[in-house]
């Protein structure tokens, strides 16, 4: 039987169906009893649990929101819950799931052909195959839409590819990486799946992170990198069919950042309970109590916020201005709850042992990836206003 968490504190859990919530209580007790206790230690020495990628598919985690692929009918708020549940024990490995999925196979499930669809997303879900993502480059983060600096050329069958990327995630061990490049014909950013075994590609990991430790990022050279035009991803021809996976992912963000705020929440609810100072439990004493409580707002007011996201885009109604705002305030709320977790347990809050110190230095990374909050605002300014702000 399902198990609802005390932290949805509203029951919005209760709102899945039963395979829904099957499926989730299953992942839950996996990572409690498998990742949980290991995690820690991956993060203090920058290392990503490789072995866990094949429970995470047994799981379904890689295959729910694909058609060839969906093990049974699910709703885009049954995949937010499983965000928020891979976050709520490690935002790493909530990273991975959406890069490896959200990024990489969305990428190719929205912007390939029936025949790419056909042959990677079924590797991908199984996770025979890692996927990578990559847009950033080193001279250009926000200004992604108009700043590529890394070219495309057709030659007869092939494309030749050359550039820069940065921050891409997992690509240190990824099989293929889906890169945006400019065509030097047109000027339009176009997507290529480029296995990276190919010569002229080379990737080396970014070290001494202070966020997300775990997650394998990279700068990436292309030099020369030829690739058969069927990799192409077909419906990838310009940067609005970038946006279109941006838009996705960007909700699945925030439901990350929803769990990440629970994680930390969480661990200060345990320990108030266990630290006793003047002759009681520290969640006895009022101020304590405070930072709880407002932690617990934060977070039920996220849910609802991103449970309607998801319902809007069950429904072919989300807009990109629909995901910059619970991308932004997702965020914003999980930076102040992870802060009030850390400073609830004193000490032992910046100690990598109780917690809440991994999921604060993580929310730093979520702030600012996939869309700073900054950039974000000015998609919803642009929406309000009608005016575009960026430049
Ligand atoms: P910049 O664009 O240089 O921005 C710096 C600051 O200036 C920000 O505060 C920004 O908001 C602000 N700013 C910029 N322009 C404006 C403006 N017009 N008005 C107001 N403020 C502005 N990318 C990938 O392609 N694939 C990945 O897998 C990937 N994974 C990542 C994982 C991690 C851990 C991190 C940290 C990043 C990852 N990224 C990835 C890159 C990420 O998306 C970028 O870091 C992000 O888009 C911001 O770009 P930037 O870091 O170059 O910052």
């Amino acid at each position: 039987s399902f198990e609802p968490l005390a932290s949805d504190f509203y029951g919005f859990e209760s709102l899945l169906t039963e395979p829904e919530q099957e499926a989730l209580g299953k992942l839950r007790a996996w990572l409690e009893s498998d990742v949980k206790p290991i995690i820690g230690g991956y993060w203090e020495r920058a290392e990503f649990p490789r072995q866990i990628v094949a429970p995470l598919a047994e799981l379904g985690v890689l295959s729910f929101a694909w058609d060839e692929t969906k093990p049974f009918e699910n709703s885009s708020v049954f995949r937010g819950f499983v965000a928020l549940e891979l976050a709520r024990v490690d935002a790493s490995v909530a990273t991975f799931v959406g890069v490896q999925n959200g990024l990489a196979t969305g990428a190719i499930s929205i912007c390939g052909s029936q025949a790419q669809r056909e042959e990677w997303i079924p590797k991908l879900a199984s996770g025979e195959v890692i996927g990578a993502f990559g847009l950033t480059e080193p001279l250009s983060g926000s200004d992604s839409a108009q700043g590529l600096r890394t070219t495309a050329k057709r030659e007869g069958d092939e494309w030749v590819l050359n550039g820069s990327k940065r921050w891409i995630g997992n690509a240190t061990w990824s099989d293929i990486t889906v890169i945006w490049a400019k065509d030097v014909e047109d000027g339009q950013v176009k997507g290529f799946i480029v296995p990276t075994s190919t010569p002229g590609y080379s990737a080396t990991k970014i070290e001494g992170k202070i966020s997300l430790r775990p997650v394998q990022n990279a700068d990436i050279t292309l030099t020369d990198v030829r690739i058969p035009h069927a990799l192409k991803l077909e419906h990838a021809n310009s940067f609005k069919d970038t946006a279109k996976v941006l838009k996705a992912t960007r909700g699945e963000v925030a439901w990350e950042s929803v769990g990440t705020a629970v994680g930390a929440y969480e661990a200060a609810v345990a320990y108030s309970k266990e630290r006793i100072q003047f002759g009681k439990p520290i969640g006895s004493h009022q101020l304590v109590q405070d930072l709880l409580v407002k932690s617990l707002g934060n977070i039920t007011a996220s849910i609802a916020m991103v449970h309607r996201l998801s319902v809007l885009q069950d429904e072919g109604k989300l807009t990109d201005e629909h995901a910059a705002l619970a991308k932004l305030y997702a965020t914003t709320r999980m930076r102040e709850t992870v802060a009030w977790a850390r400073e609830s347990m004193g000490g032992n809050g910046i100690v990598l042992d109780y917690d809440a110190a991994r999921f604060f230095a993580d929310a730093e990374a979520l702030y600012s990836y996939e869309g700073t909050r900054e950039m974000n605002t000015l998609i919803v300014g642009r929406a309000i206003t009608g005016k575009g702000a960026f430049v």
